[in-house]
């Protein structure tokens, strides 16, 4: 994208996260604005009665214009104030949702995508720690429409005073004293324009320092007990006194840049107001406008060169931020490539869905390795399958490609004589019942994490969270299922133990009632008594549906019609427990004796 398109495109988006939040703070602005000229022409006006000792009424109309003036303007201000400041709560609510929305939208390789994650949190640490991109976009456009505005204003009135000028005799006093105001101005320009320039790239290149010291702070827990347990508060501190180091260094040298960059301009701007200031005496003692007007002119020319100064210095910092909005832009631009597939899951009485996994290969994006390699496996309906294997052998793989959440890098997956891409995706992922082992809870009542939705039946809730042992604890809830889990947006709400959460997750994948579950290590958070129970009942609450199970106590996997082990990214044995134990020399055995030796 061409490097001017990008602030114009962004700008687009942003406007249409509220469309009346620009409209609204031009016409703040345009008041704002004219309230400074308003005053500074109205005191000349008042000065110049009282020096030509005008009647007292004159005066008092004049002072009585004044003030109904201002009242008018700051009227006006302030109820369009009230206006902007709500559309842009609606402008930021909404540019945050649009944010997490499109993440939400992405298919899930996206998501696991190290590349896509890393941008996604360079866009939040651009725009939370260093206030750039599109979060910056709207106090950049205010300052140009300001600025601009602010020039209209000051050159159309300063133009007034040449009208009057061009009145008087011609003084050679005069065509220095403007020689010299124009000289200096443009300097002034010239060197607003690099101290801008200057400024708005030294802060942009300490914005990486802040991001690097943001990292180091979030990386490091101050809460956490190992940090107490290990004494690493020393080393803590070591790093935040280099950090602290390092932060002062880059500000100091910040400070000095910023200084040698604002001297010159400094100095010419007070030089080319000392011109105006003689220039415009002069021609008041030359008789070319009243007395009054000398504060007026002084005032807009003042304004006129600081607008022009601000207004460089705002399309330098727009300029600054092309490179931010390019990463917000390139997230917005991410497009979702999972085939949705088109043909309908039947709805099936009798639960009938025969999976095969036909020589299944499959790498993440950015590894080097497979994560599984030639992977064949038959599940008839009914069937209970458990998957073990070692950490890292590619069990929770096999489950996030059965679930299509990626599709394989080789071979195919079918259900029932398809392949399982051309199936309907939504209805596809509506047969299967899931417990991940990092399941995600949501900041709701009980009674919408349990159905997954808006709303639920009360009798099959209570009944799942029972199955799943979770009866007691759910008695004790004060508002039954309308109890929030967690306090994040309800002081009301419970906080639950890992324990508790996992039986939840259990019941949520049971509630859905789904052809399919697949528990992936559903007892690993719960305690002895708690995962003898689930085990106990495993058959009642998985019932006529087809299951996975993976988990690392081989006992638990006894009760499967097949187990099938997993091993660097193969599948190196399946069958029966006796079947598997019966080869002394397979995987399964080995995992199994490395267990049995304490229950024996
Ligand atoms: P298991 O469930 O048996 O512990 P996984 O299926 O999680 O194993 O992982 C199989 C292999 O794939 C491992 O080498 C792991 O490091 C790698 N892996 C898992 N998830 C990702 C990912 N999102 N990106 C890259 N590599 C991954």
């Amino acid at each position: 994208m061409r490097k001017q398109n990008v602030t114009k495109r962004a700008l687009k988006i942003y406007h249409a996260y509220n469309p009346k939040y620009f409209p609204l703070s031009f016409l703040q602005i345009v008041f704002q604005s004219i309230s400074p000229y308003f005053n500074l022409w109205m005191s000349s006006e008042i000065i110049t009665a009282l020096y030509e000792g005008r009647e007292k009424r004159e005066l008092y109309v004049l002072v009585i214009i004044t003030l109904l003036g201002n009242f008018l303007l700051q009227g006006f201000e302030a109820a369009l104030g009230r206006g902007v400041r709500t559309a842009s709560e609606v402008l930021a609510n909404n540019e945050a949702a649009a944010f997490y929305r499109k993440t939400l939208s992405l298919d899930y390789d996206k998501i696991e995508n190290p590349e896509i994650r890393q941008l996604r949190r360079r866009i939040e640490e651009n725009s939370w720690i260093n206030s750039h991109g599109v979060i910056c976009m709207r106090d950049n456009v205010e300052a140009v429409l300001r600025w601009s505005i602010n020039i209209i204003f000051s050159v159309v009135l300063f133009a007034e005073m040449f009208s009057r000028i061009t009145k008087v005799p011609f003084h050679w006093l005069s065509l220095g004293l403007f020689a010299a105001i124009i000289a200096f101005s443009v300097f002034t320009v010239i060197f607003q324009c690099r101290s801008g320039k200057g400024i708005s790239d030294v802060w942009s290149t300490v914005s990486d320092l802040m991001l690097r010291e943001n990292r180091i702070s979030a990386g490091h827990n101050v809460y956490g007990m190992d940090n107490r347990i290990y004494r690493q508060q020393g080393i803590l501190s070591q790093l935040w006194e280099k950090m602290g180091k390092e932060h002062l260094k880059a500000f100091s040298e910040v400070n000095k840049k910023c200084f040698f960059l604002t001297m010159p301009q400094v100095a010419t701007s007070r030089l080319s107001q000392m011109c105006t200031y003689l220039i415009i005496c002069f021609y008041c003692t030359l008789g070319a406008f009243p007395v009054g007007s000398v504060i007026k002119y002084i005032g807009y020319l003042g304004k006129m060169t600081q607008s022009i100064g601000n207004l460089f210095f705002v399309i330098n910092n727009l300029r600054n931020n092309e490179r931010f909005l390019e990463t917000y832009l390139e997230f917005f631009d991410i497009k979702n490539d999972m085939y949705q597939g088109s043909l309908a899951v039947e709805k099936r009485s009798d639960k009938k869905f025969d999976i095969e996994f036909r020589n299944v290969t499959f790498r993440y994006a950015g590894s080097e390795e497979d994560a599984l390699k030639n992977v064949s496996l038959s599940l008839k309906v009914g069937e209970r399958l458990a998957v073990v294997g070692k950490n890292g052998s590619g069990k929770t793989t096999f489950i996030k490609l059965l679930c299509r959440l990626y599709d394989p890098s080789e071979g195919e997956i079918r259900m029932n004589d398809f392949n399982i891409r051309k199936y309907d995706y939504r209805q596809y992922l509506d047969i299967f019942s899931v417990v991940f082992q990092d399941y995600n809870l949501l900041a709701v009542p009980l009674g919408n994490n349990v159905a997954s939705g808006a709303v639920w039946d009360g009798e099959k809730a209570e009944r799942v969270l029972d199955e799943v042992g979770f009866g007691k604890r759910y008695e004790e809830m004060p508002k039954g299922l309308e109890t929030p889990l967690y306090k994040n947006f309800d002081e009301d709400g419970v906080n639950i133990s890992g324990g508790e959460a996992q039986k939840i997750a259990l019941a949520r994948a049971l509630y859905r009632d789904a052809p399919f579950i697949i528990l992936d290590e559903p007892t690993a958070a719960l305690d002895p008594v708690a995962e003898a129970e689930i085990y106990a009942r495993f058959n009642e609450i998985v019932g006529d549906k087809t299951a996975i199970y993976i988990s690392h106590r081989l006992s638990s996997c006894r009760f499967c019609d097949k187990i099938a082990v997993f091993d660097k990214g193969r599948i190196v044995q399946v069958g029966t427990h006796e079947e598997l134990l019966a080869d002394e020399k397979g995987v399964y055995s080995e995992l199994w004796h490395a267990q049995a030796q304490y229950y024996t």
